[in-house]
């Protein structure tokens, strides 16, 4: 180990450790790589967690991550706005997104109800969904909520506080192994889960 007299080696070196996946060891591989790999390297990975923790913030509508007001999807005009797509996480979204044959908009919940976690509605932007179909041209709702214990909670919630706007609720098919999560799976499961959605 260097000599680290201000312990800013092993602050970097906590920070990494925080990260999902990474134990103490890969925390400290990764911090002997840049201080290794020169000035301007490390300057860059500091500019663009900056830029990602002082730009990105949730998308006005649909709650997606943005750096604009709306987020690229629904600032789309080829994008169906009659088809709203429910996810819990905007990594879930992605998923979605690299499986290629989705066409509507999307709705990020930011979690899923977690009763034991104090995980409520109300932490949720299960609201801002309810005012966007009540506003009316939507016609389908897709709840692509995760196949295990909460997301099927979640989406039991969503689907009872939607029933009266009227529009279809569907589900995604069951393709997808129970409990397991969507950012996981690969894009042609997802892409038949989307087909062979089913009402709820
Ligand atoms: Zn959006």
């Amino acid at each position: 180990m260097a000599v680290d007299n201000n312990g800013a080696i092993t602050r970097l070196m906590q920070e990494f450790g925080r990260l999902p996946g990474i134990g103490p060891k890969t925390a400290e591989r990764l911090t002997h790589y840049l201080l290794g790999a020169g000035r301007s390297h490390t300057l860059a990975l500091a500019d663009a967690l900056r830029s990602v923790a002082e730009s990105i913030h949730p998308c006005r509508q649909c709650f997606n991550l943005t750096e604009g007001d709306l987020c690229s999807i629904c600032s789309d005009p080829r994008r169906d706005p009659s088809l709203i797509c429910v996810v819990e996480q905007p990594r879930d979204l992605a998923a979605l997104e690299r499986a290629g044959n989705y066409r509507g908009l999307y709705h990020v919940l930011q979690g899923r109800l977690a009763p034991l976690e104090n995980v409520g509605p109300e932490q949720l932007t299960v609201d801002g969904l309810l005012r966007r179909v009540q506003a009316g041209g939507v016609q389908e709702i897709i709840l692509a909520t995760n196949p295990n214990l909460e997301g099927d909670g979640t989406a039991l919630y969503i689907s009872n506080l939607l029933a009266e706007t009227g529009a279809r609720i569907t589900l995604l098919a069951r393709g997808l192994p129970s409990g397991s999560v969507l950012e996981f799976a690969n894009n042609q499961m997802l892409a038949d889960a989307l087909e062979g959605r089913r009402s709820f």
